[in-house]
């Protein structure tokens, strides 16, 4: 839980002037993309949307600053400081809804507004969320960097509070977590306390008792021939759903609240289902489900998820399952015994997120796998970072020197894909060619990637 800290009421904060110009509705969408640096119309964006606050849509303020390990990179390099404000503001974008909008006040510090909250303990999850990706070190050309975030959150549900009492309370909550040295500091004012990651998780048992998680499905494709090879199901909190809740966060929830069995099951019979639809239309894809950590710990997995498969007639050959790799690592011996189970009956399996984790080549020789999946934070910065490209090409070379096949995951863009080729690399997923599709256009993304390709 975080620490808490009484709201200052003192003295109002110094860089900002009283009269806000009005938020005009390009403002707002452009604070939303982290394009405009106004902090006197971003009060007023919080403004606005504080006069609609209510218990049913309250709004959080979280400031953000970052103390980084690096002065010296940023007197050596001087497009350091702007490199590494792109890569925080993809970091906010990417952990951020729509809605969600963000400015960066000075080089150090950003604002972010999180409204219409149906839980205030939504807030507390997007904070989650963002300090896992903002404490993971960030790799520039040559250098390690780790940005050492320090967050202060409040929040309001009612609209008497003004934008500039909660910007205080956030502010004064992110001074005490950085002299306290803790990430994370609660204002005391808010009222996030009253609900909690509980609500959020009877929200997920109600999803999941309607069966309405949404799934989407991404194409893995080979680099030579441009072709879709399978596609791994992601999945989605459901679009009509009054929340929202990010898919890394419903995992997140999934896990803590012990919801992540029914989840998975849920999520590969409906996948199983799909595809028995699409093998009645002629398309006879394999399918990647990804599996927690957690899992690992259930000895029936293996028989549990072969009960399935029957039920729907569908092969194991055509099943594939994702596992992070440090989910593997736990305790060796039992995942060895478990991967053994799922891989003798058939089912194919992979090592997501790959690179991140503690990888020795002890370990992976002992585990029955057929696919590496490089992660996607070499891809990033592929094309600019020696050291990435080393990292990958001995990532690359090791899987081959195993008989593995190589997968890069987050591949954006057209030379970063044919850098990868030149490299060895099997296969590739990611934005350049797909983002992840519902169900119904998985025919129409196979086709639409063979006619690119054979034009
Ligand atoms: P993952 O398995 O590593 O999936 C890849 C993530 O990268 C997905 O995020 C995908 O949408 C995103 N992605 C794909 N291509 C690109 C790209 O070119 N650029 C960028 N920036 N991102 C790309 P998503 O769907 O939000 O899923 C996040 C994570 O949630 C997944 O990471 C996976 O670990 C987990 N997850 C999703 N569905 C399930 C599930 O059914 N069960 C479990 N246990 N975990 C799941
Ligand atoms: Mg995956
Ligand atoms: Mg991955």
């Amino acid at each position: 839980m975080p620490n808490r800290t009484s709201a200052q009421s003192d003295t109002p904060t110094p860089r900002l002037v009283q009269n806000f110009a009005a938020a005009t509705q390009e403002d707002a969408n452009r604070f939303r993309r982290g394009e405009l640096a106004n902090a006197e119309a971003f009060l007023d964006l919080i403004e606005n949307h504080l006069s609609a606050a209510n218990e049913a849509s309250a709004l959080a303020l979280l400031v953000l600053h970052f103390e980084r390990s690096d002065r010296l990179c940023t007197v050596l390099h001087e497009d350091y400081a702007d490199e590494s404000q792109t890569l925080i503001k993809q970091i906010i974008l990417q952990t951020l809804r729509e809605k969600d909008a963000f400015v960066f006040v000075s080089q150090i510090e950003c604002w972010i507004l999180l409204p219409q909250l149906s839980s205030e303990a939504l807030a507390l999850l997007a904070v989650n969320r963002l300090l896992n990706d903002l404490l993971t070190p960030k790799k520039f050309p040559g250098r390690t960097v780790f940005l050492n975030p320090s967050m202060g959150l409040a929040c309001a549900k009612q609209p008497q509070h003004s934008a500039m009492s909660l910007l205080r309370a956030a502010e004064s909550a992110q001074r005490n977590a950085q002299t306290g040295k803790l990430k994370f500091v609660l204002a005391e004012s808010s009222e996030s306390a009253r609900t909690t990651p509980e609500d959020l998780s009877k929200a997920l048992e109600q999803v999941l008792d309607a069966n309405s998680l949404e799934i989407l499905y991404q194409p893995k494709v080979n680099v030579a021939s441009k072709t879709v090879v399978s596609f791994e199901a992601l999945i989605r909190w459901p679009q009509e759903h009054p929340q929202f809740i990010a898919t890394q966060v419903v995992i997140d929830i999934a896990e803590q609240s012990g919801l992540i069995e029914l989840l998975t099951m849920r999520v590969f019979n409906k996948v199983l289902c799909e595809m028995a639809d699409w093998r009645r239309a002629g398309l006879d894809t394999l399918v990647w489900v990804n599996l927690s950590a957690k899992l690992l710990n259930i000895d029936a997995l293996p028989s549990m998820l072969k009960r399935a498969i029957d039920v729907w007639d569908i092969p194991a050959e055509k099943i594939g399952f994702e596992l992070t790799e440090s989910a593997l690592i736990h305790d060796i011996e039992h995942t060895t015994n478990l991967l053994f189970g799922l891989k003798e009956l058939g089912f194919h399996l992979s090592i997501d997120d790959f690179g991140t984790g503690y990888s020795s080549l002890a370990y992976l020789r002992r585990f029955p796998i057929d696919e590496l999946k490089i992660d996607r934070l070499f891809i990033h910065s592929l094309m600019t970072s020696a050291q990435d490209q080393q990292i990958v090409q001995s990532i690359i070379d090791l899987a081959h020197n195993f008989k593995l096949q190589v997968v890069a995951e987050g591949v954006e863009e057209a030379d970063t894909m044919g850098l990868l080729q030149k490299m060895g690399c099997d296969q590739i997923q990611g934005y350049f060619f797909a983002k992840p599709i519902s169900g119904e256009f998985v025919h129409a993304v196979v086709k639409q990637i063979a006619d690119d390709t054979n034009s």
